[in-house]
């Protein structure tokens, strides 16, 4: 029995600005169901819905980005403070 990953519910969640950006979070790798494990994903959005730049080094780290890296317009983010 094969489980997808929970994170795939917040890619719905993401306003697309154009289709690089869509396909980084609408593209399901087989390889890889960790968006941190695959070597194709380059943006991850967190549970608070901030997005970031996966850095691929085993772990789960990522840079907190505020713009599209594709097109460099600004992220839809959460208010915070
Ligand atoms: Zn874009
Ligand atoms: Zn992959």
């Amino acid at each position: 029995m094969v489980l997808k990953s929970p994170v795939v519910i917040y890619a719905t969640r993401v306003a697309y600005c154009c289709d690089t950006m869509r396909s980084n979070f609408e593209t399901s790798c087989d390889l890889h169901p960790d968006p941190f494990d695959c070597p194709d994903r380059l943006v991850w959005r967190d549970a608070q819905g901030r997005f970031g730049l996966i850095l691929h080094d085993g772990g789960s780290s990522y840079v907190q980005i505020k713009y599209r890296p594709w097109c460099g317009t600004p992220l839809d983010l959460p208010k915070s403070g």
